[in-house]
């Protein structure tokens, strides 16, 4: 699950801020190297090609998107999957990096449970293999919902929330693929065990205890009327 070769370049002149995304990308194996400069930076990704840059947008020297587009014109550095850092708010900015090529962005002041979803979400879209490769990890909602079938974890929100082995494994099976109506039936095949009973009415009463625990991303769950559930997290998979 953990490859302890994987390198990250932080691009950050806050300091609590870089040791901060620092210290949750090494928990999770990762060589990270930081600097506050985006010269620097443009420096460093050329010299030794990192599998994940993090970047702040207001930067000392150079900005974050003019380093972005330095990145993305060169044909070595333009693959590093780029998630930017951004001040709250700063629509226009992330606009701009997006259209720059970014992967991903993540305002501040944000939880590191939905920043380290985010970033390991760039990298396995870049097809760099990186922390918790494993299929059982579903990122979901833009990385704020994070479900973990090893583990059993679902992380909503930057929280961990509890659900039944049965609520997670219904939740697991709608979001393995989005878009894509399940029937009460093929819900109660799939989940349905040695040590649970499921019948078309209890489905419909784990639906609703796990929309209720997503809080906002329970929406997430969509009726389709007289034929089941499907999970749509408006993103295409
Ligand atoms: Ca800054």
């Amino acid at each position: 699950m953990i490859n302890t070769n994987r390198t990250a370049l932080v691009v950050e002149d806050e300091p609590e801020i870089a040791d901060l995304v620092k210290f949750h990308l090494e928990r999770e194996g990762v060589d990270v190297t930081i600097t506050r400069s985006g010269r620097r930076a443009l420096e460093l990704a050329r010299k030794s090609i990192p599998d994940l840059l993090v970047l702040d947008l207001m930067l000392p020297d150079l900005d974050g998107l003019e380093v972005c587009r330095r990145l993305k014109e060169n044909d070595e550095t333009k693959k590093i999957p780029v998630v930017m850092l951004t001040a709250r708010g700063s629509e226009a900015d992330i606009v701009a990096g997006i259209e720059m090529g970014a992967d991903d962005y993540v305002t501040k002041p944000f939880s590191p449970r939905v920043l380290m979803a985010r970033l390991q979400n760039a990298m396995r879209k870049h097809g760099i293999p990186g922390v918790e490769q494993h299929d059982g990890v579903l990122v979901r909602c833009g990385g704020k919902l994070t479900i973990d079938k090893e583990r059993h974890v679902v992380i909503c929100n930057g929280e961990t929330i509890s659900l039944t082995i049965t609520e997670f494994e219904m939740l697991f099976m709608l979001a393995k693929r989005p878009g894509f109506v399940r029937t009460r039936d093929q819900i109660i095949s799939t989940v349905h065990g040695p040590l649970t009973v499921l019948s078309q009415r209890t489905i419909d009463v784990h639906i609703t205890a796990i929309r209720r625990k997503m809080q906002d991303l329970g929406d997430s769950i969509e009726t389709v009327r007289g034929v089941g559930y499907r999970f749509s997290d408006g993103e295409k998979e």
